[in-house]
């Protein structure tokens, strides 16, 4: 048994005992990992408190055999995001993006850069905000578009999702089956197929590029209302439902 050293936002934790609870936690080094906290009801236990949701804590875990729960033996506060007690919005927030990261990865996948995308969203979300730009949607887009191309299905927002050929860029449509925008000759294959203004195209690819300033730029509220429709029906596709925090959330 490996003791294993690992920086985590904690996802959910559940009752397991009188005095244990189960937390599953999304760590940098090894993705998913879900581990049983002996005490972790008690108020004085080993981990003070930081199984508290989506608080960014440092583990260390025992790494049990396959079919058999790790064993969490410290968990120590990071940071906390007080910010989301007072913030309904950002709250949903950061709460569909804890749903998304335990419905849509494995366990013991790990994606490092996924990791940060959370924690950048989590800190905007969750700290005092400096002004009053609408920072929940593009962030959560953000989020969105990196989780998606981190397991592997970024929309194709350049050519054609099934053929790989030009897309007609005065009526672009989007497939969530094909997965990204459709050309004319195989836009009649996906039924679903729907409609994207070249700017809510523009917002979704300036969006999947690193630069923070993409973040603070003044999007429309009517573009920032088409990408959230977009993505919203791209990742219930993709996760079969729809997310249950996705009704909440705001553009
Ligand atoms: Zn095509």
């Amino acid at each position: 048994m490996a003791a294993e050293k690992a920086q985590a936002l904690v996802l959910r934790t559940t009752d397991w005992s009188e005095t244990s609870r189960i937390a599953t936690l999304w760590t940098r080094e090894f993705g998913k990992v879900r581990a049983l906290a002996k005490g972790g009801r008690r108020l004085k236990s080993n981990f003070e408190n930081a199984l508290d949701l989506l608080t960014h804590c440092r583990i260390v875990f025992l790494r049990k055999s396959s079919g058999s729960l790790d064993l969490l033996t410290e968990a120590q506060v990071v940071r906390r995001f007080p910010r989301l007690r007072s913030d309904l919005a950002a709250l949903y927030a950061a709460y569909y993006v804890a749903e998304l990261l335990e419905s849509m990865t494995e366990e013991y996948d790990p994606h490092p850069l996924l990791f940060d995308a959370a924690l950048e969203l989590l800190d905007a979300l969750g700290s005092p905000r400096v002004d009053e730009a609408p920072v929940v949607g593009p962030y959560v887009v953000r989020f969105e578009l990196v989780l998606l191309r981190e397991v592997g299905y970024s929309p194709a927002l350049d050519g054609c999702a099934s053929c790989g050929g030009p897309v007609d860029e005065s009526r672009l449509a989007f497939s969530c089956a094909a997965g990204g925008l459709v050309c004319p000759n195989c836009v009649g294959q996906f039924r679903d197929r729907q409609s994207l203004s070249p700017a809510g195209r523009k917002m979704l690819r300036t969006l999947q590029q690193p630069a923070e300033d993409a973040l603070r730029q003044p999007w429309e509220a009517g573009v920032r209302r088409e990408v959230r429709q977009v993505l919203s029906q791209y990742v219930t596709y993709l996760l079969g439902r729809q997310p249950r925090l996705l009704p909440y959330l705001g553009s």
